[in-house]
């Protein structure tokens, strides 16, 4: 019989604090602040407190925190943002939503995030398209954080803005420092699957930039002024639910815990897979929050990987299949350089396992002994 195993298991962190997150979400049902309640500014500082950044705003979702800090930048048509294609469209949309340009760079094949080397053909695609670059869109991919003293070097240089998309690295380390501090803003997500996740859709800001904090709390109620009913910008309706926050409360209170479990269970895979596949790295000086662990395989043998897997109990997933400057919605926008080989590459390399903080030893031992496996059939038969 093959075992029912999840990618990510959301009902194990259950078992650990589910009595404590019910009392805390009916407690918030009965209060009945629903629209930014007490749990709202309280999780704001812990979030803020966490990764030793000045400001948190919460706000309705990951994709929002991006495009909050691009719509208190006023990005406009003619305006251009770089950022990686190798990531969730989310990077790239919100620079599209407000009628800018994304220019794609590639990525670092051993860390997948952005190739810093790219900053600088990007301006030049730029100058050559006339179009004025504004920022720069860092992404953790993966968890581990992007290799931010170079970019933030050039972004100084260049007078450009770095947004830092930590969604899925929040929390992690970058030589000393801690992601959601990194960045003039850095952004979150609270989607369930994510390492810091809720119940539903949620996401954060974060700045040390006063002005910035306040353009962005007004933006994200409407453009509300001092009083309420003189809005003083076009802004929109994007806040985290006191529900929500009542949530994130009690996961905050476990995740450097559950951040630490996370390294042991990307090391026992790295341990057990360096022989077989092409194991993720992590820069010296850094910690991943091991949003996804992700290891390549030959192109032509990752279908019937997955086939072997899945007729084993074991769950896998490929993030990503198409890189953005691939997608029907994105092709039209520029690319840096003569092209972007790394993500035109990987995309059909990677392959997802299993991973979360309460994945235990015998579940973790049954795929890494399923993936050795299927990867010894698919050499037999090649
Ligand atoms: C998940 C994610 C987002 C968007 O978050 P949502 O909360 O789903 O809007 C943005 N960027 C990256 C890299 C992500 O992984």
């Amino acid at each position: 019989m093959t075992p029912k195993i999840d990618f990510i298991d959301l009902k194990a962190q259950r078992r650990r604090i589910g009595q404590a997150m019910d009392d805390a979400i009916l407690a918030a049902v009965h209060e009945g602040n629903y629209i930014l309640g007490p749990q709202v500014k309280e999780f704001e500082g812990k979030l803020a407190a966490f990764c030793g950044a000045t400001h948190a705003i919460g706000c309705a979702n990951g994709t929002d925190a991006i495009a909050l800090p691009l719509m208190a930048l006023k990005l406009r048509p003619g305006d251009a943002v770089i950022c990686p294609s190798f990531t969730f469209a989310a990077t790239a949309e919100v620079v599209a939503w407000l009628g800018a340009t994304p220019i794609f760079v590639d990525i670092d094949e051993a860390t997948y995030n952005m190739d810093v080397k790219g900053l600088a053909q990007a301006m030049v695609t730029a100058a050559q398209s006339s179009l004025k670059v504004r920022a720069v869109i860092a992404v953790d991919l993966f968890g581990q954080p992007a290799d931010y003293d170079p970019i933030e070097a050039f972004c100084k240089e260049n007078n450009l803005v770095l947004i830092a998309d930590s969604a899925q690295g929040f929390g992690g380390r970058y030589k000393g420092r801690v992601a959601g501090s990194i960045g003039d803003f850095a952004t979150t997500s609270f989607f369930p699957a994510k390492p810091l996740g809720c119940y539903g859709d949620g996401g954060a800001i974060l700045t040390a930039n006063e002005e910035h904090h306040a353009i962005i709390r007004s933006l994200h109620v409407h453009g509300k002024g001092t009083d309420k009913y003189d809005n003083v910008r076009i802004g929109v309706n994007s806040r985290l639910d006191t529900v929500q926050a009542a949530v994130l409360l009690q996961k905050i209170a476990v995740f450097a815990d559950e951040i630490d479990k996370r390294q042991v269970v990307a090391q026992r895979y790295n341990d057990a897979l360096s022989d077989v596949a092409v194991i993720p790295e992590v820069m010296d000086g850094c910690v991943s929050t091991w949003a996804q662990y992700v290891v390549r395989v030959d192109a032509d043998k990752r279908a019937g990987v997955i086939e072997g897997l899945k007729a084993r109990g074991v769950p896998t997933a490929i993030y990503y299949p198409k890189p953005l400057h691939q997608q029907t919605a994105y092709k039209r926008f520029p690319i840096a350089g003569n092209g972007l080989p790394v993500s035109d590459r990987v995309c059909h390399e990677v392959l997802a396992l299993p991973m979360h903080p309460y994945l235990d030893g015998a579940t973790q031992d049954y795929i890494i002994e399923a993936v050795r496996d299927v990867l010894k059939v698919a050499a037999a038969a090649a």
